[in-house]
């Protein structure tokens, strides 16, 4: 507004020598490019800004392939998985996200491979064309090579792990208040967990409040049958954290009646029991939160993999030899400014597909690519119960109460979806005021999984046989 005639002129031909300077050449009238098709894969943190950025815009063609049909709020999950809060709370549908129009399709498909010559997207049920890709599709749990582990000790990933999870919590309960047999009662009441990373740590936790919290009110008994033990091979919980919190972070663990095993690594896993170097854990529930790697993004690109099957891409997210793939999120490996690989979590696959979003405009406007992505580390939280956390930010180091309320706000504040915003808040702050947990639903009858036929309490009714599967949940 404030710029006269000539500046306006001279700041037209220096946006036109840019352009020229960068090899492309001035569109002319009436000779606009065909839209670029644009593909991303997987509708988690990463894809999801990539396309919330992508969509509607008149020069880009974009499809969105996701399994799934909602974009889940994965920091959140454990809580549906201790019935803190339902599932609807911490996803939403895509369809719902996404301005879906002509130009931006949602696609519910499992992706099975990439053919880079053809520039396809290879679908259980389809093939989709694409000049540029964007693979977002995250991590899976893995056992380290011991997958016959997975059976017995789920990891947590999606809703389905998390409704399971619960099912067999809230089932074990029940199937402990009538048993006489108190070996058996014992181990149904135990519940492992192995991993003590933010998941770990916060799922422990929750068991435990919840577990202790069921036995007292709704079943009458002694809040300490509840075993909860926490399992980590490193010489201490968090890991990712500073010394300072990890050991506030066992304190408060402590507080609540979580068994913490550091420095013990677990060699087998069968249905019902854990083994240790020199101990056996019989347990009706066994939680992996030990480990992920990447989904098969090298398989579907025929690249080798780097650690934990990760894509090693460059500073523009871009893959070695293949101009127009980008992969972010959990399944790229890309470094950060201190050359350790960056972490697995939410704030890096936004900032990274934002970055590629960006990086595909710049390039279809005609403009220098943006300079090398650099991760911003705005703090990291954990929580332990429903009073306390901990949290860093840079240097500041906080614990208890504060760091909890943080924690709440952060994560408020980053679900996406209005509703799951309100839902969540009024959840825990009923839970808070009433101390009471709303998702304490079994559906289904469920079965023990241990072979043996239970010992009813005298004067209790006959339990059915027990069979060797937990009931899925329908
Ligand atoms: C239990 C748990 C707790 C966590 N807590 C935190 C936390 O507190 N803070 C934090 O920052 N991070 C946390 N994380 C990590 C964080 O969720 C991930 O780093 C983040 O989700 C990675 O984003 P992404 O876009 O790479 O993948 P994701 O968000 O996992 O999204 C991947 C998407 O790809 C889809 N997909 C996968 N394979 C295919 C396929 N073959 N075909 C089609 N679609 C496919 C999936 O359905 C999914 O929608 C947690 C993770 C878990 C599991």
């Amino acid at each position: 507004m404030f710029l006269g005639g000539g500046a306006v002129v001279l700041l037209l031909a220096g946006l036109a020598w840019r352009r020229r300077a960068n090899g492309v050449s001035a569109v002319q009238a009436g000779d606009r490019e065909p839209p670029r098709r644009v593909v991303v894969i997987g509708a988690g943190f990463g894809g999801l800004q990539a396309a919330l950025e992508l969509a509607a815009r008149p020069d880009v063609d974009l499809t969105v392939i996701d399994s799934h049909n909602h974009h889940l709020f994965q920091p959140l999950l454990y809580q549906v998985a201790t019935a803190a809060l339902s599932p609807e709370d911490i996803a939403s549908p895509i369809r719902g996200i996404l301005p879906v129009s002509d130009r931006t399709r949602v696609l519910m498909a499992t992706v099975t491979g990439v053919d880079t010559k053809a520039r396809r997207v290879l679908c259980d049920s389809d093939a989709v064309s694409y000049d540029e890709l964007i693979i977002a599709s995250g991590s899976q749990p893995s056992y380290f090579g011991n997958e016959c582990w997975a059976a017995a000790a789920p990891g947590l990933k999606s809703l389905k792990d998390a409704l399971g999870l619960r099912q067999r919590i809230l089932a074990s309960l029940e199937q402990a208040s009538d048993i006489g047999n108190a070996a058996e009662r014992t181990r149904l009441l135990t519940f492992v967990l192995i991993g003590g990373g933010p998941t770990g740590v916060e799922m422990a936790g929750s068991i435990a409040e919840l577990t202790r919290q069921m036995l007292a009110r709704d079943y009458h008994s002694n809040p300490a049958q509840a075993r909860i033990v926490l399992i980590e091979a490193g010489p201490r919980l968090l890991a990712e954290f500073p010394p300072d919190l990890s050991d506030a972070a066992c304190r408060a663990l402590a507080t609540l009646g979580v068994e913490i095993r550091t420095g013990a690594r677990v060699t087998g896993i069968e249905a019902g029991k854990v083994q240790l170097h020199d101990e056996t854990i019989a347990a009706e529930t066994v939680i992996w939160t030990a480990g992920t790697a990447a989904t098969p993004v090298a398989e579907w690109l025929g690249v080798k993999p780097g650690r934990g099957g990760r894509i090693a891409v460059g500073t523009d997210l871009r893959v070695a030899g293949h101009a127009d793939v980008y992969v972010i999120g959990d399944a790229a490996l890309a470094v950060g400014a201190d050359s350790k690989p960056l972490p697995g979590v939410a704030p890096v696959a936004k900032q990274q597909g934002h970055y590629v979003a960006r990086a595909i405009l710049r390039r279809l406007q005609g403009r220098r690519a943006p300079a090398a992505f650099v991760y911003r580390d705005y703090g990291t939280l954990a929580a332990i119960g429903r009073h306390k956390a901990v949290a860093k930010f840079g240097p500041v180091h906080l614990t208890g109460f504060l760091a909890w309320v943080t924690w709440a706000v952060a994560h408020i504040f980053f679900l996406i979806g209005f509703r799951n915003r309100v839902m969540v808040s009024a959840q825990w702050a009923f839970a808070y005021a009433t101390n009471d947990r709303s998702g304490r639903v079994i559906v289904g009858r469920s079965k023990l999984r241990s072979g043996q036929p239970p010992v009813p309490k005298p004067g209790n009714s006959v339990m059915p046989p027990s069979t060797n599967s937990v009931a899925p949940v329908t």
